[in-house]
């Protein structure tokens, strides 16, 4: 049934909706992560799996926003569960990550009204004056924000943060670029195109960024492959995402899997697997395919590097977000934890710096 799909992928052709709906509909995951591994190797011929050393700083739990999905946001005026980093604090966390070999800061926060523009300014500048560090910072979804508290229009903001000092932009908040799906979970989010949007203005400015894809809730296959559409389409225009990261729901401790009973159960790995692999042959245009190891634990992980990925993302010194959802295999990981699994998968791990 695969075979004609197949003869595309060595063809070097692009793979249609219709062809993505094939292989998700399909349970020979063996074949399916052939196609992805025959497509990794063509485009990284070296048996080299990268990965980073990074902190992921939230600097306020505050949010508006409510998703349904998170367990990690705190309501305005939740004196007892709600948080934003003093500069001192920021400063520690750099120091320690820098001390232990990170090179990189990925700083997100909640949507929250008490901080305006001339915060994120200051803050950059802040971090980049007093650390050698990269700032990756600010999914688009805080940039919409930004924007709408500031009066401002998203490029204005994009090049105003570009001058404080920042480097490139998460993609976080993509969840899935489809606003049926969007509207279920997350309504009060920018909308798909906004989300689009902010990363085709960063790309013009310049700015490099990265996609996520949060899957395994109410989204159905079609539109997993709408989400990885979008995303090829703006990158055949700006060549600006570097990697692809999609990743399965957490459920704990989430509002989404209280009111739905079929979403307690977390995504299979043979659905995560399943997904990794279509990610590489349809977005075939990124060059990174990125494992979570947070969200699937190393195990799994060591699978998607034959699964089509080829980066097994961060050592994070720290994660606050999937963890609020009960997920634990962040926990007490240490650099040689990261390198001896790409090891033992057949790999050579190499740093990457950003
Ligand atoms: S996912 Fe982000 S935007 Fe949504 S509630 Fe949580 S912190 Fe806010």
């Amino acid at each position: 049934m695969l075979n004609q799909i197949f003869d595309k992928v060595r063809d070097g052709e692009r793979l249609s909706l219709a062809d993505g709906l094939e292989l998700f509909e399909s349970n020979d995951l063996l074949t399916i992560g052939m196609m992805a591994e025959h497509v990794r190797w063509k485009k990284h011929p070296k048996p080299v799996v990268s990965y980073i050393i990074d902190r992921n700083i939230n600097y306020t739990n505050v949010c508006v926003t409510e998703c349904t999905f998170c367990a990690f946001y705190a309501k305005v005026g939740d004196d007892k569960k709600s948080y934003t980093l003093s500069n001192d604090e920021l400063g520690r966390k750099i120091q320690e990550t820098i001390d232990l070999g990170g090179s990189r800061i990925l700083l997100q926060g909640g949507l929250n009204p008490e901080l305006g523009l001339d915060y994120y300014e200051d803050t950059f500048r802040f971090i980049k004056s007093n650390y050698k560090i990269w700032l990756h910072a600010l999914s688009p979804e805080e940039v919409v924000f930004i924007a709408e508290q500031s009066g401002l229009k998203t490029r204005e903001v994009i090049k105003r943060l570009i001058d404080a000092g920042l480097d490139s932009i998460p993609g976080g908040g993509a969840e899935i670029l489809v606003d049926s799906v969007r509207d279920k979970i997350a309504p009060k989010k920018c909308t798909s195109d906004e989300w689009l949007g902010v990363m085709y203005e960063a790309q013009k400015l310049g700015l490099k960024t990265t996609a996520t894809m949060m899957f395994g809730h109410v989204e159905d296959y079609q539109d997993r492959l709408q989400h990885m559409i979008v995303v090829r389409e703006l990158q055949d225009i700006t060549g600006g995402f570097t990697a692809f990261i999609p990743w399965t729901f957490q459920p704990r401790n989430t509002e989404l899997a209280e009111n739905h009973d079929n979403l307690r159960e977390k995504s299979s790995a043979f659905d995560y697997l399943k997904t990794l692999a279509i990610s590489r042959l349809m977005v075939d245009n990124v060059d990174s395919i990125q494992v979570s190891w947070v969200t699937q634990g190393l195990k799994i992980a060591q699978i998607g590097l034959r699964f089509g990925a080829d980066d097994f993302g961060s050592l994070m010194i720290e994660e606050n977000v999937v963890s609020a959802a009960g997920t634990k295999h962040f926990s007490g990981f240490s650099l040689s934890h990261i390198t001896r699994a790409i090891k033992s998968a057949g790999f050579e791990p190499v740093q990457r710096y950003i």
